[in-house]
């Protein structure tokens, strides 16, 4: 099973979409393993966003992830990055597909609500930079064979 990272961002904290966004997840059978409110620093930030830290836009960009407390979520399942990063939808929030969280609740390219992990390897980063070992938590499911199909389930 896969994990990834979602934070949520401080627009969605302002907005109070906290809990309209985290339904969205559990709704489509997502496994919560791990949730918590955090303020965020100048280094998390530079780590978390070295793709983008040199463009004009970033120090706009750090001032605003840190101008409030964030959400941070890992979620399990199934190719779950990919998953998830469909149910969020793309950066430009007021061009993102009707339906998405982005689609739904946001109009701009920078507050776009939350932030999820784009491929395999920087979800294990991301996971990584934002939970300590002993913030992720293993349990069963009891929904979990009624989410996946047999083959799934490995
Ligand atoms: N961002 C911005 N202006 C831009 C592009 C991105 O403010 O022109 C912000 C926006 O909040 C975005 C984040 O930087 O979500 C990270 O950018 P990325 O390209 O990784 O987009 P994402 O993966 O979040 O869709
Ligand atoms: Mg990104």
């Amino acid at each position: 099973m896969e994990r990834t990272l979602i934070l949520i961002k401080p627009d969605a904290i302002q907005r109070s979409l906290v809990g309209e966004i985290i339904n969205r997840f559990e709704r489509k059978g997502l496994k919560i393993v791990a949730l918590k409110m955090i303020s965020l620093d100048e280094a998390i930030l530079r780590e978390h966003y070295t793709h983008i830290a040199d463009k004009n836009f970033y120090p706009g960009l750090e001032k605003w992830m840190m101008s409030s407390p964030v959400i941070a979520m890992c979620v399990e399942g199934y190719e779950v990055v990919n998953t998830v990063r469909l149910l969020t939808g793309i950066t430009k929030a007021r061009s993102a597909e009707a339906g998405s969280i982005r689609g739904d609740f946001a109009m701009s390219v920078s507050c776009n609500v939350i932030h999820a992990s784009d491929s395999i390897e920087n979800a294990i980063q991301e996971v990584k930079r934002f939970f300590k070992p002993d913030e992720l938590f293993d349990y069963q499911k009891s929904e979990f064979e009624h989410v996946y199909g047999e083959d799934e389930r490995t």
